[in-house]
């Protein structure tokens, strides 16, 4: 008794609290929320639970509370991001031989080198804040929407706008926007797991707690707490926290902060930095131990070993390929598809199957009824397209309308009762297919038909049943029956019903009769359509067969020849869908899925097969019909046991496992719950197939420009330690300066290198087959590549130097000769390097507008530092001639044009290969 008085008490103490907090009108603590009653939380929150919120009133709360979002921890200040460049070993050596050089009273080399560090790091800090910028931009390029109630209308729209005290309506696969004192709970349950670790979904109620419940989530039922997922059923709740101040704030600021993991082409890139740091390091030391033992000037010595250090250590290697990455995944979400982690663009050029739905993705998802077929045989066509009343229903010539033909009308009467969608003013609310019976039922003039009822109880569709069922009582009249009117798929209306309606009697069944109407869905089937049964009656084992509808869903009008292209990529297409065989046949053969004598399973197959049999068959099969989300999973595991690497369709909240298992899951932005873009790796904006065509083809592509990159980033770095060392051991005098040598690691690192990670897509690389996910960058092939390149710039630069040097004295101008020797060579390098197999003439000079802005922009910048006076002091450079650029660029161009010659070598190699490969199949 002691203690309910206390509980009481502690209850009323949350109230009054409460009710000062009003009048500032914050959030509210869920432990605080789930003590009071609906009632008090409405009038606190002051709001209404069958109106909603005003505009006005969402203005005014918006200006005390903000936006329903995470602020970001305060950013580290530019000028703190940029002084932290000079926090690196090579940096600061840098700076300590400048100082040194100052104690040495040589003032030229301490500025030269401090102005030229101050350029390296500049570039190195634009490059890291750019890759910064594009990987922050990922992150909001999904944001969460939300369904409430405003202005006495649903609206749906950015879950960031939600204000304390709005009314949100939450359904199955709903992400729960805000923390939620619930009003409504029909049969709902959420899914808490990424809190509470629990994986079975939480039952919700609208039952205040008597009892404080403390911290545990578990305990406050009659809360759903933001960042949660509705697993089941639906709900109404008023919003009691947002952004930082709901449940969860802190936690999710954690997770929203969260690194994302590296991808595999990162690690691999941090590796190679590594050991090409080791190996550079190991060469330097030799450098300058030679360099003593020569009795060089030890300070000149070290300077140029940091230097060519700094030079010759890609550490632009990662940032470029994390912008390149990055860059990629902005230019997918340009054509629609929203990749969420950078992993995943790697993987999607290593996709081998696509497994597909058809509804929505492969078809257009506008459902349009074109024949009624009713229980007693009469049959009408329906015109018309679209979620509206224009169109005709014809019955042997005849216009059916109102109560004309009762038999049909009955048949469209079951299908808009059992139903819960809308045609509002602005369009269809609800199931395409379920607007499509409302859409007949207005083209024969039947108008409110649900409204005739009150619904009782319902049972939802599913694709697991694949029904869906209400039980309802007369609205008007004295009756109190209780009526099922059921539709769904005829192979589970049919077994329910013992009476067929004929001439609007019930009629007990003949199998025989059955049989008619299965041949009939069939016929509905085979010409494309989806077949919807109707049926009613007392009891839901005992119902009375009414009719069917065929429904058209049209296939997507660009999806065949998608299928097409990534078919001859070496992907291959697989179509899982809910309808039947004859459905799922048809519109296989329209998208060029299935022909005549093919391989199709059913869900029942599958289910039938251990993983072994279903191993041998899968890959022959591209139809799956009568599959439920159960099935997708054992189609994954099977074909991820055959090696290959799959990309996986899915929009419903079943669909979860299989998107999660699968290498790839693709979720649907329009159709899609929000738990099956959570568990997805990649979304469709429009649900549009073919925009995994282009995901993919850039995918492929990525790849390739990182090789292309690599490669000249490789060969840069090679040439310029070669050369150095190659001068040190021919007791040659140092060819390039430190200053010449940080400026080459601009190139190298550089707008050059990433302008190379942006080579538009190569559709001729779109049709090789699928990368082998083990497959390395650096391969033999490649690497012969690189040193050749590597070779022809330290042969031609030496050359020069040596040329310049003939009269054994180094003069400024010996430096700028073989400095912009070198500059050039690593232009015509970087040319070569656009493609691996392709002639500049086919990749087309001005295809990649990037690569022309940094080239164009390092020649000007070469220019101003021959130029220049300033830059001359700084760059110990001198002005050149004319005929010495015509010289030089006629010598440079030699590594361009050997790659030329190379590529057109490999390129008719491969043509005889292929050739004899085409020959030896055909008959001697
Ligand atoms: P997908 O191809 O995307 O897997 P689907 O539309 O082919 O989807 P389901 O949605 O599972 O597959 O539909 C399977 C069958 O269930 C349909 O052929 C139809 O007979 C029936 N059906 C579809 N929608 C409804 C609904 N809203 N109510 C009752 N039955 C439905």
């Amino acid at each position: 008794m002691q203690q309910l008085e206390r509980e009481c008490r502690d209850t009323e103490k949350v109230k009054r609290v409460q009710v000062e907090d009003a009048n500032m009108m914050t959030f509210m603590k869920a432990q605080q929320a789930c003590c009071l009653s609906v009632d008090d939380i409405v009038n606190i929150f002051q709001t209404n639970p069958h109106y909603g919120l005003d505009d006005g009133e969402v203005r005014n709360r918006r200006v005390v509370h903000g936006f329903n979002d995470f602020e970001i921890s305060k950013e580290t200040p530019l000028w703190k991001k940029y002084l932290e460049q000079f926090n690196n070993p090579l940096i600061l050596l840098l700076l300590g031989s400048a100082v040194v050089s100052i104690f040495m009273r040589q003032f030229d080399d301490a500025v030269s080198i401090t102005v030229a560090i101050v350029i390296v790091s500049t570039v190195a800090f634009v490059q890291e804040y750019r890759s910064e910028k594009s990987l922050e931009a990922l992150t909001k390029l999904v944001p969460p929407k939300c369904h409430c109630l405003r202005n006495g209308k649903v609206e749906t729209f950015l879950a960031r706008d939600l204000v304390p005290g709005d009314i949100v309506y939450l359904s199955i696969g709903d992400r729960v926007p805000a923390d939620l004192r619930l009003f409504e709970a029909i049969d709902l349950a959420i899914d808490e797991s990424s809190f509470t670790g629990e994986t079975d979904p939480r039952t919700k109620n609208t039952a205040p707690l008597k009892n404080s419940p403390g911290n545990g989530v578990s305990d406050m039922q009659c809360i759903a707490f933001m960042g949660t997922l509705t697993r089941c059923g639906r709900g109404k709740g008023i919003v009691i926290g947002i952004g930082e101040n709901s449940q969860f704030g802190e936690i999710f600021k954690m997770m929203q902060e969260e690194e994302a993991p590296k991808t595999p082409l990162q690690k691999s890139m941090d590796i190679l930095g590594k050991q090409l740091s080791f190996y550079s390091f190991c060469i330097i030391g030799l450098i300058m131990f030679l360099g003593w033992l020569q009795g060089r000037k030890l300070l000149d010595m070290f300077t140029i070993g940091v230097s060519l250090a700094v030079a010759a250590i890609p550490e632009g290697l990662p940032i470029v390929v994390t912008v390149t990455l990055a860059l990629g995944v902005m230019k997918m979400a340009k054509r629609k598809a929203i990749v969420k982690k950078l992993p995943t663009v790697e993987t999607l050029g290593c996709v081998t199957v696509i497994c597909s739905d058809k509804t929505g993705t492969l078809t257009k998802n506008e459902m349009t009824v074109t024949c009624i077929y009713s229980s007693d045989n009469q049959f009408a066509e329906v015109s018309g397209v679209g979620y509206n009343g224009s169109g005709e229903v014809i019955s042997n010539g005849q216009k059916v309308e109102g109560d004309s033909h009762p038999s049909l009308s009955k048949v469209i009467e079951v299908g808009c009762i059992c139903n819960n969608a809308e045609i509002c003013e602005d369009g269809l609310h609800g199931q395409p297919t379920e607007g499509a019976l409302l859409a007949v039922a207005l083209k024969m003039n039947l108008h409110n038909l649900r409204y005739l009822y009150i619904r009782l109880e319902e049972t939802p569709f599913n694709s697991e049943t694949k029904y869906m069922s209400v039980r309802c009582t007369p609205r008007y009249g004295q009756s109190q029956e209780q009526i099922y009117f059921v539709k769904g798929a005829i192979e589970k209306i049919l077994p329910r019903s013992t009476f067929y309606l004929d001439d609007g009697s019930p009629m007990p069944f003949r199998e025989k009769q059955k049989e008619i109407y299965i041949n009939e869905a069939a016929k509905m089937g085979t010409s494309g359509l989806r077949v919807l049964a109707m049926a009613y009656g007392a009891e839901m084992s005992s119902l009375v067969f009414v009719g069917m509808v065929g429904i058209i869903d049209p296939p997507r009008p660009v999806v065949r020849e998608s299928i097409r292209m990534l078919m001859s990529g070496g992907v291959h297409v697989k179509m899982l869908t809910g309808d039947s065989e004859e459905t799922a046949k048809a519109i296989g053969s329209r998208l060029g899925l299935y022909a005549v004598g093919s391989n199709a399973l059913s869900g029942e197959q599958i289910e039938n097969m251990d993983v072994s049999e279903l191993r041998r068959r899968i890959n022959n099969v591209a139809i799956f019909y009568r599959t439920t989300p159960r099935h997708k999973l054992k189609i994954v595991k099977a074909l991820q046991l055959n090696g290959q690497v799959v990309g996986m369709t899915g929009d419903g909240v079943n669909d979860a496992v299989a998107l999660k298992s699968a290498d790839i899951g693709i979720s649907m932005g329009r159709s899609g719950t929000d738990v099956s873009k959570e568990a997805s790796d990649m979304i469709l904006v429009d649900d549009d197939f073919s925009v995994i065509l282009s995901a993919i083809e850039e995918g492929k592509a990525i790849f390739y420009n990182i090789r292309n990159f690599v490669q000249f980033q490789l060969s840069t770095s090679i040439a310029a330690l070669s050369l150095i060392t190659l001068s040190t051991v021919m007791k040659l005098p140092n060819p390039l300066n430190a200053m010449q040598i940080l400026w080459i690691n601009i190139i190298m690192d550089g707008p050059p290198a990433q302008s190379l990670g942006v080579e538009p897509v190569d559709h001729d690389i779109v049709q090789q087959p699928p990368r082998k996910v083990k497959d390395p960058i650096i391969t033999r092939p490649f690497i012969i590549k690189v040193l050749i390149s590597a070779f022809i710039i330290v042969a031609g630069t030496l050359w020069v130097f040596w040329r310049e040097m003939s009269d054994n004295k180094i003069t400024p101008r010996d430096t700028t000769m073989t400095f912009t020797c070198f500059v050039f060579f690593d232009m015509f390098n970087a040319l070569s390097c656009r493609s691996q197999t392709k002639s500049i003439f086919q990749v087309g000079f001005f295809t990649n507008k990037m690569f022309l802005f940094a080239v164009g922009g390092s020649i000007i910048g070469q220019l101003l530092v021959i130029y220049f006076p300033p830059l001359q002091a700084v760059f110990q450079t001198e002005a050149l001639h004319v005929s010495d650029f015509v010289f030089l660029i006629g010598l440079t161009s030699s590594v361009f044009l050997v790659s030329e010659v190379r590529k057109f070598i490999q390129r008719v190699l491969e043509q005889r290969q292929k050739l004899k490969s085409e020959y030896s199949y055909l008959p001697v």
